[in-house]
């Protein structure tokens, strides 16, 4: 389970409109950046909290645009606050097991269509799940495996993760495939591997013609398995 779980976001695309918005419950390290970002971004961001510093404090640093204070646990306090109007509400508390199951039950009983839970175990995973959070993050674990991946191929610049088995990554060019031709190369005969783009002064060429050569220190995007992309000679 992680961020870049296409079916989540295939569901996010259904209701894709620059009107979308966002509740974020649970005002702390995470949840205060997920406000920062998406107020950045231009939308309006519900911030929630049961502590009334923690809500003043999001308000005077304007990283939302409202902010209530409430005990998520309580669905009359959910109502009453309106959550049920929005979106998506991302559940924010990773520390207190028993309020982020129960806040992650009352917005799925109140119909929020989108609920995206914070967890900080694999237990915590399995009971947001069960309470029918429709996508948990499991911040500290995703980037725990990141870490290890770019320290064991720090050619690999950015990924993004189709399922378990495939993803589509963006790769430096390998040494030994400099000067070659897409063509030569046989990226998909050699490797099972299909070549989505390369770079060129810091622009993607999407498609790329097969006579075009690649270079090393450059880029390129393929798509395919994840144990063909590790045979990739990086
Ligand atoms: P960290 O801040 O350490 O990264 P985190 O982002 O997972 O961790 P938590 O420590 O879990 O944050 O706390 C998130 C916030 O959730 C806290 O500010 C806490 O006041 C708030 N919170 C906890 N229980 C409730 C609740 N029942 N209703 C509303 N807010 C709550």
């Amino acid at each position: 389970m992680n961020l870049s779980s296409l079916s989540f976001f295939r569901s996010l695309r259904t209701n894709n409109n620059n009107k979308r918005q966002f509740a974020v419950v649970g005002l702390g390290r995470f949840g205060r950046g997920v406000c920062w970002t998406l107020h950045r971004l231009g939308y309006e961001v519900l911030g929630v909290d049961a502590d009334e510093k923690k809500v003043a404090q999001i308000l005077t640093d304007q990283i939302a645009a409202h902010a209530v204070q409430l005990d998520s646990t309580e669905p009359a306090a959910l109502k009453e606050a309106g959550i049920s109007d929005f979106d998506t509400v991302i559940v924010a508390i990773g520390n207190y097991l028993e309020a982020s199951v129960i806040t992650t039950l009352n917005l799925k009983e109140a119909g929020v269509p989108h609920v995206v839970a914070k967890a900080s175990s694999d237990i915590h995973v399995k009971l947001l799940q069960k309470v029918g959070a429709d996508h948990v993050v499991f911040p500290e674990h995703e980037m725990g495996c990141a870490l290890a991946r770019s320290l064991t191929k720090p050619a690999i610049l950015d990924r993004f993760d189709l399922d378990t088995d495939h993803s589509i990554v963006e790769v430096i060019v390998p040494d030994e495939f400099h000067g070659k031709t897409i063509s030569e190369l046989q990226l998909r005969n050699r490797f099972g591997l299909n070549l989505l783009a390369v770079s060129h002064d810091s622009k993607f060429e999407i498609n790329p013609n097969p006579h075009q050569r690649l270079y090393k220190g450059s880029a390129m995007v393929v798509i395919g398995c994840n144990k063909d992309i590790n045979r990739l000679p990086i």
